[in-house]
């Protein structure tokens, strides 16, 4: 069972998943299959205004 990418809903762990937290070390509150997915996601949802984002590539 592999987590969902947030942006397109493929299974991430099939790709190079990159995981976004609200916080350092926390809970991860996205994932994506790659950055491609991750910049997408948030150019589409504008997320890049006053968001400062952690994330850990494993
Ligand atoms: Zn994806």
């Amino acid at each position: 069972m592999g987590r969902e990418c947030t942006y397109c809903g493929a299974d991430v762990e099939v790709h190079d998943p990159v995981y976004v937290s609200d916080e350092p070390g926390g809970e991860p509150t996205g994932s994506f299959c790659n950055y491609a997915c991750l910049e997408s996601h948030v150019e589409a949802e504008d997320l890049t205004a006053g968001a400062a984002c952690e994330w850990s590539p494993e």
